[in-house]
């Protein structure tokens, strides 16, 4: 009834959406009550500013609904003193934990497995993790949520191997929410701020779940990334399918590829297709999607993109690739790959980042080694935080 008055409140005093109750504490979304509208311009000035020294920023590509995007849900669990056991996100800087019980931008059935395995766990006695004293057994849930497919994997982040009452928690767990298509246990034992450990075993169904993306089908394992927003990153690989412009004749590499999504999706216009990426279980994901798709004309490597080019580039040097599509983590590329870059010498390079303040440092070096930034488009992946995608097609200046 209170939310309710209150939201009633907002919406009089103006413009202004409703707000989640904890987003003071959890800190994840810098735009809370802001119209969308606003939100996507203020993300397109900030590009646009960040890129202003290299290219311009064409567009923003935003969101119908804005909201529960997200297919991959992360919850961390604790203890209260009182004995309450709460789930949810933690704190921003710092290791509170912030209790969460649905969220505006997150799948909303994962949000309800989530309430649902923190009821089973006060009825299965399971006892939840201290972080301070190393002691309990739940340390985090993880779910991931086949966008298109409704295919569902819940990952148990537990302190030891041995779950007791295992079967029948599983039972429960299906009979509230038979959506679920597979359960993971992952053991992390170690004192540290990751989430998921080394070791992990499906205790129910595949251990991945598959989803389709530009048409193909993907197998996601718990430790491969996979884009958090489906639809967002459709449209994301087809702004940058269409920059590379491909014409059917090219090779091309597809660096940071993880389960090889933007390689598969344009190895249907390119002659042939080479992935690059650190994380083995994404290349063991990325090799099984070529197969489950046919798609022929593409090969995968595990290794480091930097390490990699540099060997590519010793051994076929220029013009051994045509397009490069590039798309790194938060800290950007690195020298290693971007100088090899240089000396393969492709046509096109295309950037898809999700920090524009690397990219921007990133086209600096590009800009001084023969590379001109010819359009930019921001994307965007994750309404109401303040990220923001940003796909840019370089060109090699004719020398
Ligand atoms: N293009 C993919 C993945 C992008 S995320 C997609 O759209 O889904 C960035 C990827 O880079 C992750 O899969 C991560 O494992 C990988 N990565 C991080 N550092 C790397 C490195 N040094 N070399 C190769 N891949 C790396």
């Amino acid at each position: 009834m209170e939310g309710k008055k209150s939201k009633e409140k907002e919406v009089k005093k103006g413009p202004k959406l409703a707000v989640c109750p904890v987003t003071k504490k959890c800190g994840s979304c810098a735009y809370q009550g802001v119209p969308y509208n606003e939100q996507v311009k203020k993300k397109k000035k900030e590009v646009a500013k960040l890129l202003k020294p290299y290219c311009e920023v064409k567009g923003i590509l935003g969101m119908e609904n804005p909201y529960e995007y997200r297919n991959k849900v992360h919850a961390v669990f604790a203890r209260l003193k009182n004995g309450t056991i709460i789930s949810g996100t933690y704190e921003a800087n710092s290791h509170r934990v912030v209790a969460v019980d649905s969220c505006m931008i997150e799948n909303q059935k994962a949000d309800a497995i989530i309430r649902s395995v923190r009821e089973l766990a006060k009825s299965f006695k399971i006892k939840i993790y201290d972080e301070d004293t190393g002691y309990g057994l739940l340390r985090h849930v993880l779910v991931r949520v086949g966008h298109h497919s409704g295919q569902i994997m819940v990952v148990l982040v537990l302190s030891n191997p041995v779950m007791p009452g295992k079967n029948n928690f599983v039972k429960a767990l299906l009979k509230l929410h038979p959506e679920i298509t597979t359960i993971v246990v992952n053991v992390n034992d170690k004192k540290t701020s990751m989430v998921l450990g080394d070791k992990e075993k499906p205790i129910y169904g595949k251990g991945y779940i598959e989803d389709t993306l530009c048409g193909l089908t993907f197998r996601i394992s718990p430790k491969s990334f996979y884009q958090i927003n489906t639809e967002q990153t459709e449209v994301l690989y087809k702004k940058a399918i269409k920059l590379a412009d491909l014409k059917g004749k090219e090779r091309v590499l597809d660096a940071y590829c993880g389960i090889g999504t933007i390689g598969m999706a344009a190895a249907k216009h390119a002659k042939e297709v080479i992935g690059v990426e650190l994380n083995p279980d994404a290349v063991k994901d990325a090799r099984a999607n070529a197969k489950i798709n046919g798609v022929k004309n593409i090969q995968f490597y595990q290794n480091d993109a930097g390490k990699f080019m540099v060997q590519m580039a010793a051994q076929e040097g220029k013009g051994a690739i045509d397009v490069v599509f590039m798309d790194p983590p938060r800290a950007g590329s690195d020298e290693a790959f971007m100088s090899s870059v240089v000396k393969l010498a492709p046509k096109k390079v295309v950037y898809v980042s999700c920090n524009p303040e690397t990219l921007a440092r990133d086209l600096a070096y590009f800009k001084k080694n023969g590379y001109e930034a010819k359009e930019a488009w921001a994307v965007d992946m994750f309404p109401f935080t303040s990220h923001v995608e940003t796909v840019c097609l370089l060109s090699r200046k004719a020398q």
